[in-house]
């Protein structure tokens, strides 16, 4: 309660524009069906969505609307869209706190998408760096919804009236765009929504990099540099003994390249503090064997992750279960979308009925 408190004069003017929540603020995130999900959709997105769980009212949803942007074929999506179910459920996230759903069932934020894109900039949206980089990637399907991107993620936020949107920092920009398009629409018509913001509680947002020192972890791109959740043992420690190091230092307290550095911030999110210590004076003293290094690093990432995935395997095998979460999480979602609708549509003057 303490940080909710400190927040309490920011919240001010927001919470006039939230719905009845009893008094929790509104939180909203999202992840794509794309692949498995790995460290960097840990620590980036789902711990705090479990860290928030009991003090905000949560919707967490899988976008399967965005997937389809980069991974047209579908044949592996509803396995997809099961596994992010069970490895979220697995994570700690409950869904009978939260509203966990996916994103195709919930048709009204389809309508806030549409009523969006005219206040959306093509220019703009062309400059985006996430979409020059996708056409970089895939110069042979730059499709509008591409292009669309964040105003899809806007509408996913918006239509919750959401706050807080715990994000990793591959996302801050997005997060500005939404933020953008709030005051566009509550400056053009009347204030419905609050302006959104990237949250990791009072720290930076977080990016997770990959194990050979070039870019983050990624479900989709350098699978054999990302941990990912479901990875057996043998693998994670294959993936960590092969990660990238140099020759090592030879001047005491050197500068760390940035693959070291990496190597270490890994190994703060999974080993003891003690641990950590350890290796940072052995680099600062040039005792440092990387061998060990990595070692004592995969053994702390096989014990933070062999957990998740046994229990994320028995939730998914769980089909019944998991059509359950789906179907309650949509009931709680449409209701509070249909509840921003009808506002949006009143005060925009889309109302013809007296
Ligand atoms: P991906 O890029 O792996 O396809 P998504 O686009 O589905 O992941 O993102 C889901 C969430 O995970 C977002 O909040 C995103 O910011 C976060 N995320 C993804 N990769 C990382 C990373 N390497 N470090 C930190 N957060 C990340």
């Amino acid at each position: 309660m303490h940080y909710l408190r400190a927040l309490s004069l920011t919240m001010e003017k927001s919470t006039t524009l939230q719905p009845e929540t009893g008094g929790k603020p509104i939180v909203m995130s999202g992840i794509r069906p794309t692949g498995y999900l790995h460290l960097g959709n840990y620590f980036g997105a789902v711990q705090n969505y479990v860290k928030m769980q009991d003090e905000f009212r949560c919707y967490f949803m899988v976008a399967d609307w965005h997937a389809l942007t980069t991974h047209p074929d579908t044949k592996e999506l509803r396995n997809n869209i099961h596994r992010v179910l069970a490895e979220n459920i697995a994570c700690g996230l409950d869904p009978e706190k939260v509203a966990l759903y996916c994103q195709s069932h919930i048709p009204e934020i389809a309508e806030l998408y549409l009523l969006l894109n005219s206040l959306a900039y093509v220019g703009e949206l062309e400059k985006t760096p996430t979409f020059k980089d996708k056409v970089r990637l895939n110069p042979n399907n730059v499709n509008a919804g591409l292009l669309t991107y964040p105003v899809l993620m806007a509408a996913d936020i918006l239509i919750h009236r959401a706050r807080f949107v715990p994000v990793g920092k591959d996302q801050e920009q997005h997060l500005e765009i939404a933020r953008n398009y709030a005051h566009r629409f509550n400056t053009r018509y009347e204030a419905v929504f609050p302006e959104p913001e990237a949250f990791n509680y009072h720290q930076e947002l977080i990016k997770i990099p990959s194990l050979d020192g070039a870019g983050k972890m990624s479900k989709s791109e350098n699978q054999y540099a990302t941990l990912y959740l479901s990875d057996d043992d043998d693998l994670i420690r294959k993936k960590v003994m092969k990660s990238k190091t140099d020759a090592g230092p030879t001047e005491k307290d050197s500068p760390m390249p940035v693959e070291i550095k990496n190597l270490f911030q890994l190994m703060q999110l999974v080993c003891t503090a003690e641990t950590t210590t350890h290796f940072m004076q052995a680099y600062n003293d040039c005792t440092i064997r990387y061998g060990d290094f990595k070692s004592a690093l995969a053994e702390g990432m096989v014990k933070f992750i062999s957990p998740i995935r046994e229990q994320a395997k028995s939730i998914q095998s769980n089909k019944i279960y998991l059509e359950k979460v789906m179907r309650e999480g949509a009931e709680k979602s449409r209701e509070s979308a249909i509840k921003t609708l009808r506002e949006v549509r009143r005060v925009s003057g889309m109302n013809y009925f007296t």
